[in-house]
Order: structure tokens, then C-alpha cells, then sequence
């Protein structure tokens, strides 16, 4: 998958992003893209368990964006 994302919403650890006129689903742990929003609650539901993918989710996937870290970096004291 190419092209710039638009995210949308964030549910269930489930991240909407827009490409060109299509719809995607990432795993907001991951960042593996789905067509099914289903299978990418699957994929972050599974992620958030056992802290990694299951091959089976995996499969489905048509792409991969950045994880997405909500980590906070201080910058200052
Ligand atoms: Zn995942």
C-alpha cells in the first residue's frame, strides 16, 4: 500500500484511515491494515493480549503503517 492516510478514529484499538477514496482499518498496536474492520479488531485485540500478531490475522493484512506509539517523550524535566 502507498499513498498518504488520513487517520480518522481511533475505537476498540482500531485506527480508520482513509486512502485516496478507499477505507482501511490498522491495529493501532501493530499497524498491519485490514479491508474488515473486523478483522482489525481481531488483530488488536489479539495484539493487546499477547503483546504481538497472530500469523493467522497476519495473513489478511494488505499492508503495514507505523505503529503507533503513545508513549510521551519529555522534553523537558
Ligand atoms: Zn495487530
Amino acid at each position: 500500500m502507498c499513498g498518504d492516510f488520513m487517520p480518522a478514529l481511533l475505537f476498540e484499538g482500531v485506527l480508520r484511515i482513509r486512502v485516496k477514496d478507499s477505507v482501511f482499518y490498522a491495529c493501532g498496536y501493530c499497524g498491519l491494515v485490514y479491508e474488515s474492520k473486523d478483522v482489525a479488531m481481531k488483530c488488536a485485540e489479539f495484539c493487546k493480549k499477547h503483546g504481538g500478531c497472530s500469523i493467522e490475522i497476519e495473513r489478511m493484512s494488505i499492508g503495514r503503517i507505523e505503529p503507533l506509539s503513545f508513549r510521551l517523550t519529555r522534553i523537558k524535566p
